[in-house]
C-alpha cells in the first residue's frame, strides 16, 4: 500500500507517447497514485503507420495510443490529462509540476517527453517527411523495397542498411538540391543545374534536442547526444526524477534507441523503479 503523505500523487508521469503511457500503466499495477500529462504532440506525428513493432506492424501510432488510453482507464489510481505541464521544480522531498494555472505535487516524477526532429533546410522536405522521406532504414525501409533511394548528404550507415533492401542506393549533395516534389511513385528531386531526379524515397538525418524544457529546469545530468543520462533503470542524476523513451538512454550507447518498443520498455523500467523508489 502507498504511504499516505501530503503529497497529491506518488508520481506525475509527463508524456503520453509509448514510453510516459507504459510508466503510467506500470505504476497503476502497483495502485501508486498516478498523474499521466500529455501535451498532444508526438514525435513520429508525421507518420501514418508504425513498423518494427512486434504485433503492432503498420499499426497507425495514434490507434496504439488509444488502447493504451483503454488499458489506463481500468486503473483507478491513474488520472490522465491532456495538457501541458509547464515547468517543474522542487517542492521539499518532493516535486510541483505547474499545469496551466494549478499546481499538482507529487512525490516522484517520470519524464518521457520525448525529442523534436529538426529537418534540414531543403525546401519541400517537410511535407515529405514520414512519408517518402524518412529518418529510419529500421521503420521506413522495408517500404522502400526495390525502388532506388536516395540519401540526402553521406548515405553511410544508412546506405549499407539499405543496400540488401533498395534497387539502388545514391547519396544527394543537399547544396545542390533546389527543391523536393512529390511523385506519383515516391519523390522527385529538382537540382540547381535544371536536371530531375525521381526515386521511391529519401532518407535524412534530423538534428534532435529535447521536446520539453524539464531536463533543463531540474538540472539532470546530460549526455553529447543532447539527451538526459540514465542509468540501466532509468534513473536521472536527481533522486526521485526517473526518465524513459527517446529523451534519455545509457552513457554506453551513443543515441537512444529511438523506437515505440524500446520506448515503452524504457518506460516500464522506470516506471518499476519509480514504484521501488517510492517504498
Ligand atoms: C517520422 C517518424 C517515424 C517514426 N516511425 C517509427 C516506426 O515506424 N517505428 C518505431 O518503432 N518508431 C518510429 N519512430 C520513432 C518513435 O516515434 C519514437 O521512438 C517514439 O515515439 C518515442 O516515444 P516517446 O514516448 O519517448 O516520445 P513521444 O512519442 O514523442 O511522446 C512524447 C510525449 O511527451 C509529451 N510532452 C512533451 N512536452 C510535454 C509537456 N510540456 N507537457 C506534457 N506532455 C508533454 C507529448 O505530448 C507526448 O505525449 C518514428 C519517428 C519519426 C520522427
Amino acid at each position: 500500500m502507498a504511504i499516505p503523505d501530503s503529497f497529491q500523487y506518488d508520481a506525475v508521469v509527463i508524456g503520453g507517447g509509448p514510453a510516459g503511457l507504459q510508466a503510467a500503466l506500470t505504476l497503476g499495477r502497483v495502485h501508486r497514485r498516478t498523474l499521466l500529462l500529455d501535451a498532444g504532440s508526438y514525435r513520429n506525428d508525421p507518420a501514418h503507420h508504425m513498423h518494427n513493432f512486434l504485433a503492432h506492424d503498420g499499426t497507425p501510432p495514434a490507434e496504439l495510443r488509444a488502447a493504451a488510453r483503454t488499458d489506463l482507464a481500468r486503473y483507478d489510481t491513474v488520472t490522465v490529462r491532456d495538457t501541458a505541464a509547464a515547468s517543474v521544480g522542487r517542492d521539499g522531498d518532493g516535486f510541483r509540476v505547474v499545469v496551466g494555472d494549478q499546481e499538482v505535487t507529487s512525490r516522484g516524477l517520470v519524464l518521457a517527453t520525448g525529442l523534436r526532429d529538426t529537418l534540414p533546410a531543403v525546401p519541400g522536405l517537410g511535407g515529405l517527411f514520414g512519408d517518402v522521406v524518412a529518418h529510419c532504414p529500421f521503420c521506413h525501409g522495408h517500404e522502400l523495397a526495390g525502388t532506388r533511394v536516395a540519401v540526402l548528404g553521406d548515405p553511410g550507415h544508412v546506405g549499407g542498411l539499405m543496400g540488401p533492401v533498395a534497387a539502388s542506393v545514391e547519396g544527394v549533395d543537399p547544396e545542390r538540391v533546389v527543391r523536393l516534389e512529390r511523385a506519383a511513385d515516391g519523390l522527385r528531386v529538382l537540382f540547381d543545374d535544371g536536371t530531375v531526379e525521381e526515386y521511391g524515397g529519401m532518407f535524412v538525418a534530423t538534428a534532435l534536442s529535447q521536446a520539453a524544457p524539464f531536463a533543463e529546469q531540474l538540472g539532470l545530468a546530460m549526455l553529447p547526444s543532447g539527451c538526459v543520462s540514465v542509468d540501466a533503470m532509468g534513473r536521472t542524476s536527481v533522486a526521485g526524477v526517473h526518465a524513459a523513451g527517446d529523451m534519455a538512454h545509457v552513457p554506453e550507447l551513443p543515441m537512444p534507441m529511438a523506437s515505440v518498443l524500446t520506448a515503452a520498455a524504457s518506460g516500464l523500467v522506470a516506471g518499476a523503479a519509480m514504484a521501488a523508489y517510492l517504498l
